[in-house]
């Protein structure tokens, strides 16, 4: 995201009239694929804040939450009501509500260069940009990030998430029987996996219309991870494996590891789901979020493991605090505003980081 009034002094607010442009690598819509999300109060909150509508209703509602043993016995189950909602509906009600002016898709950031005014994103397209703000919010594997602070890698957590999207109709009567309606667990030696339902096609979060969305975290060496990355085509991949591209022996390695370790219910949604993927958990945290006029927020900042089910909700309060920063700073010079936005959101990241290790370390039983 871009935002200039022309070149202002970096000791000037840019107003909530500011030219803003964002720009997204995709040509198009992204599908309604996306992994599932659990929705957080903070995501709600963006798009309360942003005068964004959710949509209704924005996903698939889960009562209990449950615990299976590997012969299918319950044998915890306490209430937690939640929504479960997915990346594509998030993405496209935000797309939607954005005046369609101010997206660029198709528009792949390369790299940036700045001065005192200004700042210039340069793109794959040969387009140039400039403006008095620049907003890294570019994923995981940040260009603006790269750029930023060469050479900062994301560390491998040694282990890796198995996923896959199931039809909701498409399951067995009676693993659906069980699983409905509840966010399940499995928990074992050195893995775990749950599952709940997300909306499907078009995020159609009817009953009926929606998929089960299942991940099971699996302990993995740095060795057998470089085999399973390598994909179907022999490209040696480095993070994940889009959902198609796995090889065959490395599905019946995970359906059979399935029939071997988890409850029959969880093993008919794995033997059915039609293309598990993969991809490596990792972490990775900056030193800084704000280099003069360029920040970085999300994931572009902080890669926490996913067992916090948070890390969207961080982009989203990064984002929001941001926005108050800029909307509401009483004419304070903008470099000291950027500046309190980075201790926070700092905080907040670190926080996040560190509990996602914790978590991770205890659920997979990788360190004593
Ligand atoms: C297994 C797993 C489970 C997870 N479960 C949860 C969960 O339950 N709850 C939760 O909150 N989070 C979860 N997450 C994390 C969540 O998906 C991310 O934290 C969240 O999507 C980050 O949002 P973001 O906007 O920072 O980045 P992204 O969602 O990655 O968005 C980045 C955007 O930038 C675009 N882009 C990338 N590079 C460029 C470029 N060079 N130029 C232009 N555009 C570019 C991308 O196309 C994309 O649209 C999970 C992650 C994993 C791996």
């Amino acid at each position: 995201m871009m935002s200039s009034e022309g070149a202002l002094p970096l000791s000037e607010v840019p107003s909530a009239a500011s030219s803003r442009r964002l720009f997204e690598q995709s040509p198009n819509e992204l599908d309604s694929r996306g992994g599932g999300i659990v929705l957080q109060p903070d995501v709600i909150e963006a798009f309360r804040f942003g005068g964004v509508k959710l949509p209704s209703p924005p996903g698939a509602d889960s009562g209990d939450r449950i615990y299976l043993d590997r012969d299918d016995r319950i044998i915890e189950q306490f209430p937690m009501p939640q929504t479960q909602t997915s990346w594509s509906l998030i993405y496209s009600a935000m797309r939607r509500g954005l005046p369609a002016e101010i997206i660029h898709p198709g528009e792949r950031v390369t790299h940036l260069e700045q001065n005192a005014q200004t700042v210039t994103a340069h793109f794959e397209s040969g387009r140039v940009e400039e403006a008095e703000l620049l907003v890294g919010a570019d994923g995981p594997r940040s260009a603006v990030r790269a750029q930023l602070i060469p050479g900062l890698q994301p560390t491998y957590a040694g282990y890796v998430a198995w996923r896959g999207r199931l039809e909701e109709n498409d399951l067995d009567l009676n693993a659906a029987e069980v699983l409905r309606d509840r966010f399940t667990f499995q928990q074992g030696e050195a893995h775990l996996i749950l599952v709940y339902l997300v909306p499907g096609e078009d995020d159609a979060a009817g009953v009926g219309k929606r998929r089960w969305n299942w991940v099971w975290y699996r302990a993995l060496s740095d060795e057998s991870l470089k085999s399973l990355m390598l994909d179907r085509n022999g490209t040696q991949r480095s993070r994940s494996l889009p959902p198609g591209t796995t090889k065959d022996e490395d599905i019946a390695e995970l359906r059979s590891a399935a029939k071997a370790c988890l409850a029959p219910t969880l093993q008919v949604l794995v033997e059915q789901t039609p293309e598990p993927f993969v991809q490596a958990i990792q972490d990775l945290r900056v030193e800084q979020m704000v280099f003069d006029r360029a920040v970085l927020l999300g994931d572009a900042a902080y890669v926490p493991s996913p067992h916090t089910a948070g890390s969207t909700a961080k982009a989203a309060a990064n984002a929001v605090a941001l926005a108050h920063v800029l909307m509401f700073n009483d004419g304070h010079p903008l470099v000291a505003a950027l500046s309190r936005w980075e201790v926070q959101q700092r905080r907040l990241g670190i926080g996040m980081s560190e509990l996602g290790i914790s978590l991770g370390d205890r659920i997979m039983q990788l360190r004593d």
